[in-house]
């Protein structure tokens, strides 16, 4: 079964008072337990396309099926979809609430969705990322970028997605723990078969990743990549 499948989408926002088209993609097909990449640079509509799986950018039209479902317009989730597509922000600022607590934050998605809460098992999964289990205690703001995105990540694990979309998941952080999370999160997939779509602006992190990719340029796909794709395009382009 494929875990995405996009016959057709398209998305318009307004610019003054004309329309203007941030995409318009056909035949876009991802596999279960694939790493898909989005490459393009900024303003290509990679965040777009990643909202509309998310359920987040309801006001599009065309055919969208995610885990062999339907997809339907202005619709948010339901059911076992809003813990199966999980997705981490560019921005981790944006999607931990200002007020609460970390543990608040990771308690949280887990009981909405019926999951139990164990603080031990939460602790060595913030291990895993590098976090100290004292970062529970905290507010978003007494955390650095990267360890926010790290709580962001662990957040997005622990509902067990089934798929899984990155906005330029390891941006913030320096390329050491960059590759650490970046090994997590593939070990990650092996082990579930969980889907994962990864968007970059960097080729080296979706040729390290991933298996297939397109490249997004003005809404539109440019260019089709499968593995060998990837790495080529990767080797023609300096660090
Ligand atoms: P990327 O993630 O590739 O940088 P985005 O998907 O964020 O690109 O944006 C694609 C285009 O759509 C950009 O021109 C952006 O300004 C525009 N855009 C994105 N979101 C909105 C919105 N909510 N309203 C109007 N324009 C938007
Ligand atoms: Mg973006």
């Amino acid at each position: 079964m494929n875990a995405v499948d996009i016959g057709s989408l398209a998305v318009n926002f307004k610019r003054g008072a004309s329309p203007f088209s941030a995409l318009d993609l056909e035949d876009l097909r991802v596999e279960e337990g694939e790493c898909f990449g989005l490459i393009g640079g900024s303003g290509s509509g990679k965040s777009t396309l990643l909202r509309v799986l998310a359920g987040l950018q309801r006001d599009w039209s065309g055919g969208v099926r995610l885990l062999g479902r339907s997809l339907e317009v202005k619709r948010a989730f339901t059911g076992s979809l809003r813990r199966e597509v999980q997705m981490v922000f560019q921005d981790p600022y944006a999607s931990l609430h200002p007020l609460h607590r970390i543990r608040r934050s990771l308690r949280e998605p887990r009981q909405i969705n019926g999951l139990p809460f164990d603080e031990r098992s939460l602790i060595a999964s913030l291990d895993q990322v590098g976090l100290p289990g004292e970062v529970l205690d905290r507010f978003p703001h007494q955390l650095s970028g990267g360890q926010r995105q790290r709580v962001a990540i662990v957040r997005a694990l622990q509902l067990q997605p089934k798929l899984l979309l990155l906005d330029e998941p390891t941006s913030a952080l320096d390329m050491t723990v960059q590759a650490e999370i970046l090994n997590l999160l593939q070990a990650r997939r092996q082990d579930t078969g969980m889907t994962m779509i990864v968007v970059s602006h960097d080729i080296h992190t979706v040729a390290h990743l991933c298996d297939r990719g397109v490249v997004i340029k003005q809404g539109r796909i440019e260019q089709r990549l499968d593995r060998n794709g990837l790495i080529e395009r990767a080797d023609g382009q300096a660090w």
